[in-house]
């Protein structure tokens, strides 16, 4: 059994809010939302960060974000929305599988902290 977080939801191990979901990823609620939407998109297979992912796999990581694309429009985020991949500790990553934060439904300044 996978010892990672995401891994363990991708394979239905742990519970997870399902948004959407392609061959090669899956959207699914953030348990601790920032924003009124706050979406999660992974990709199933296991990959530490974005870059690792771009590096390994392009074509997944542009079903990562076609994903997302896609949980935007269903989630009525036209007006604008924030897609994050946080990337190294220092960013503020605390899960080690690739992840795009889907965040919108509520003015987003900029910078971020
Ligand atoms: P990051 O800090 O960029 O690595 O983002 C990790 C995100 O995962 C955070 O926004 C957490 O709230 C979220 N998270 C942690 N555990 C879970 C879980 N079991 N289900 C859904 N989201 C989670």
């Amino acid at each position: 059994m996978s010892e990672c977080l995401f891994c363990r939801i991708a394979a239905g191990e742990i519970p997870a809010t399902l948004v959407a979901e392609n061959d090669q990823a899956i959207a699914f609620q953030d348990v601790n939302p920032q924003a009124p939407v706050h979406v999660l998109v992974i990709p199933r297979a296991h990959h530490s960060d974005v870059s690792e992912m771009v590096a390994a796999d392009p074509l997944l990581a542009g079903q990562v974000l076609a994903l997302a694309a896609e949980v935007a429009e269903q989630e009525g985020l036209a007006d604008g929305y924030r897609l994050v991949f946080n990337t190294g500790a220092k960013a503020g990553q605390s899960v080690f599988h690739a992840h795009a934060h889907v965040m919108g439904g509520r003015d987003l300044t900029w910078p971020p902290g």
